[in-house]
């Protein structure tokens, strides 16, 4: 079954690695990118060239998640072309390296704006359209960040995570009984393949962040070392990909509420598993077990 279908944050790792494999399975895919007709020009012309290469449906689409009206018009392009919208994929973020203290406010609330409201934004101009529908597929690439055993100078971009996390919760069952399915996506520590590390960013403090480094000196990317190593050579961030697309042909009411694909095993696996089934009680005792699943 061919599906229409948006990744947000496409222009690399994860999100063109999920665009292209979604094409590949015969679904029409719209890959969100910013700055389509400049910075990120060149991965707009390489998607064109793997879709006419492999004769698959994948268009970059200009879609920033930071702003709604960008949101705004590329949900409607995409539902003035082909009618609907039947998956979203919540991939757009960033990360930060530092002492947590050396971070401004507003650099803090920039993180979140890009890791947690920017869904919102997605949702509130796509959620319309499948709650119409009665049917739709939410999937939110989280991260085993905030549950397992991750090292410090991480905690802006943590707790982004933890916060879109929470949220991806509460709305799967809010929209369950219009028809529409939520998985969450939790890959572990990929410290190859995508732009994760590379791009992160710093404190603007630097005064602050010294302090730190003269007390720590060198702890940080000694701990950033002994993480990566904790991950087996092989890990291959493409099998988050793979893992997509395989949630994505579920039957409805069939989909997993959570996929995990941590090579390094950091642990968090098992604090969210707790987490899911204390949840599902909880549903269960107050007499509201139909949310956990969306209406068929
Ligand atoms: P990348 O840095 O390669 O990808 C991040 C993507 O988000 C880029 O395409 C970037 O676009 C995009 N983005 C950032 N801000 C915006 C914006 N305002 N509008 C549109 N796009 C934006 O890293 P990953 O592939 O690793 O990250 C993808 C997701 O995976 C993130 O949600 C991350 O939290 C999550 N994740 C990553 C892990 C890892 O170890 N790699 C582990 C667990 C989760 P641009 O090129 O324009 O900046």
């Amino acid at each position: 079954m061919s599906r229409t279908i948006i990744v947000t944050g496409a222009s690399s790792g994860f999100g063109a690695m999920i665009t292209r494999s979604l094409a590949d399975a015969g679904n029409v895919v719209y890959a969100g990118m910013r700055h389509t007709t400049d910075r990120n020009a060149e991965a707009v012309a390489d998607l064109a060239g793997y879709a006419k290469e492999h004769g698959v449906q994948a268009q970059a689409i200009e879609l920033d998640v930071a702003d709604q009206t960008s949101v705004d018009a590329a949900v409607a392009q995409i539902v003035g072309e082909r009618g609907s919208i039947d998956v979203v994929v919540h991939n757009a973020g960033h990360m930060t390296l530092g002492p947590v203290e050396a971070f401004t406010v507003e650099q803090i609330a920039s993180i979140y704006d890009t890791n947690v409201l920017s869904t919102q934004r997605v949702n509130r101009a796509v959620l319309p359209h499948m709650r119409r529908r009665r049917d739709g597929l939410l999937v939110w690439i989280g991260s085993t960040s905030a549950r397992g055993g991750t090292p410090p100078w991480l905690g802006p971009y943590f707790a982004a995570k933890a916060a879109e996390d929470s949220l991806a919760v509460s709305i799967a069952a809010e929209v369950s009984r219009f028809g529409i399915d939520s998985t969450i996506v939790v890959p572990g520590s990929f410290t190859t393949g995508t732009n994760h590390y590379a791009h992160a960013g710093h404190p603007d403090d630097e005064v602050v962040a010294k302090e730190y480094e003269n007390l720590y000196a060198g702890a940080m990317d000694d701990l950033l070392a002994k993480q990566a190593q904790l991950s087996p050579a092989d890990a291959d961030p493409d099998e988050v990909a793979r893992q997509v697309v395989a949630l994505v042909d579920q039957p409805k009411g069939q989909r997993p509420f959570r996929v995990f694909i941590d090579p390094a095993q950091d642990g968090a696996e098992e604090v969210f598993r707790v987490g899911d089934r204390v949840r599902r009680e909880f549903y269960r005792e107050v007499g509201y077990e139909d949310l956990l699943r969306p209406a068929t």
